[in-house]
């Protein structure tokens, strides 16, 4: 079974319902163009209301149906393990649909299908281990027994930016739970989805249980809508913009329907005097320009202390000259295009934002160096002196634009990041641990990294926001529980 025709260097790709490569119910199809050259690097089929109807409705029998619900933990574990081997067996034709399809260097593209694999393995394990509890001394004649079951069918909603790492974020722990799916990736980067739902049937999983369906642009909010409206469907587990989610939590409500929400961010990273300034400069440009800056939780608000600012600025700046933008299937590549003409233009306006609010540092525009004129790149940039309330310093620009900010002491700084609608992640550099541990403490976000930035090489915790940066928490038990009911059963003894 496959889910791909190659013509020429397009891939031609079926959606994925009940265990079948089907094109959408009006035939028609839409195309992906590369960020970094405009070729058309894949066809979808082109699914309305009508596809996503009849693979809610797959889901739903196969749900109630039972056997897999009630299937034993084992079998599930084996699924997702084999999936993992699979994920990384198929390592080169991942990275290269998610390179051609984001626009992000293809060795990064192989982190993210690692992570992918990674995060099957780890609800291999967890599926293992699902237990409830008893409680048996409150009252001498009765026992109660808590025990979790599946939540049901669960609709998936992704974004573009780590297509394959935040669908495998929802399916590892709805396989560990028993729940069945339906899937609708981004319109811009549907392949790696795609070729999981290849992968989890050859790794053993019934049909019906994984569906996948692919819209474009104005559909895919249209479809998305319909999942999460749906009466079928028990939960749905969103990625995306903060606008897309309070739409997907407005429709939810049509059934009560469990929701968990990633959304967007603008994160504070710390840096105090005492810091390791070389790491923490780093950490900053990690933070930042990861992925171009496509990044929820980029550390995109840089608040340095005023005694050690301007040297960090300055080395921050010239690290900017060790990118190397280009095609991304390129191995010397390090950043690539941003995702498309809707983006570019709105990180533009941004830049021209930014030079009327700020101090222009480095960077400022769109990047039209030798090979990459039709790219859709645009330069790394900083912008110094920026005040909290400024435009640039409130809204998710994502892109590769760092605001830099100053402070005095612990109060003013922490106060300052909390000031934002979001609340998604931080980072605070200091050797001193009590003021390591006040902020951490004190910032209102659901991941905070000492001395790092976007990982300090843990993968098991729990990822969230707070604030408008989302609703419930992925990966880890707490991502495992967002996939399950609890029942309690009193049991009088006679
Ligand atoms: P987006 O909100 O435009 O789209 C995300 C998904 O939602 C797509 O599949 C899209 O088709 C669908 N969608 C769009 N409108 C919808 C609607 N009204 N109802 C239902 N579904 C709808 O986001 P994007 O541009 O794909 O991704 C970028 C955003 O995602 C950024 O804001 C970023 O911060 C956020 N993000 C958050 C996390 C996190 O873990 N918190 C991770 C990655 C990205």
């Amino acid at each position: 079974m496959t889910s791909v025709a190659e013509k020429s260097d397009t891939i031609a790709y079926q959606q994925f319902i009940d265990g079948k490569w089907v094109d959408a119910a009006s035939g028609e199809t839409f195309s992906r163009i590369s960020p970094y050259d405009g070729r058309v690097v894949a066809t979808y089929p082109n699914s309305g209301v009508e596809d996503a109807q009849r693979a809610i409705e797959t889901a739903r029998r196969v749900f109630d149906e039972g056997q897999w619900a009630n299937s034993r933990a084992k079998d599930r574990a084996r699924i997702l393990n084999k999936a993992a081997e699979l994920i990384m067996a198929n390592m080169d034709e991942l990275a290269t649909s998610i390179a051609n399809e984001v626009g992000k260097p293809k060795n990064m593209a192989m982190g993210e299908v690692a992570g992918a694999a990674e995060t099957f393995e780890l609800f291999a394990a967890k599926a293992l281990d699902l237990k409830g509890e008893s409680i048996t001394q409150q009252i001498p004649d009765a026992v109660g027994l808590t025990v979790h079951e599946p939540v049901g069918v669960v609709g998936l909603i992704t974004p573009w930016n780590f297509p394959l790492l935040l669908i495998s974020w929802k399916v590892g722990p709805a396989i560990a739970a028993g729940c069945t799916m339906v899937a609708k990736p981004s319109h811009y980067t549907p392949g790696s989805t795609l070729m999981l739902a290849r992968i989890l049937a050859e790794a053993g999983l019934p049909d019906g249980v994984f569906n996948v369906v692919t819209s474009e642009t104005e559909n895919g909010a249209v479809v998305g809508q319909h999942i999460a409206g749906s009466e079928l469907v028990d939960k749905v587990a969103f990625t995306g913009s903060t606008a897309s989610g309070k739409a997907v939590m407005r429709a939810a409500a049509n059934n009560v329907k469990k929701i968990s929400l990633e959304l967007g961010g603008k994160s504070p990273n710390i840096v105090f005097p005492d810091a390791q300034i070389d790491a923490a400069v780093a950490g900053a440009f990690f933070g930042i320009y990861l992925n171009s800056g496509q990044v929820c939780q980029a550390g995109s608000r840089l608040l340095v202390a005023n005694e050690v600012k301007d040297e960090f600025v300055t080395k921050l700046a010239g690290m900017g000259a060790a990118l190397k933008m280009g095609d991304p299937l390129d191995p010397a590549t390090t950043m690539g295009p941003v995702i498309n003409e809707t983006q570019l233009k709105k990180i533009e306006n941004y830049l021209e934002t930014g030079k009327k609010e700020a101090k222009l540092v480095t960077g400022g525009g769109r990047a039209t160096d030798e090979g990459l004129s039709r790219g859709l790149f645009v330069q790394p940039t900083i912008f110094d002196g920026v005040s909290n309330s400024a435009t640039i310093a409130r809204e998710e620009i994502f892109g590769p634009v760092l605001s830099v900010l100053s402070f005095d002491d612990v109060e003013d700084v922490v106060r300052t990041a909390n000031d934002t609608m979001y609340g998604l992640a931080a980072a605070v550099w200091t050797r001193d641990i009590n003021v390591a541990l006040k902020v951490a403490k004190g910032l209102r976000a659901g991941t905070v990294w000492v001395n790092a930035y976007h990982a300090a090489g843990l993968y098991n915790m729990p990822y969230g926001g707070y604030k408008q940066s989302g609703l419930g928490r992925e990966l880890g038990d707490h991502g495992l529980s967002e996939y399950l009911e609890t029942k309690a059963i009193q049991i009088k003894l006679q």
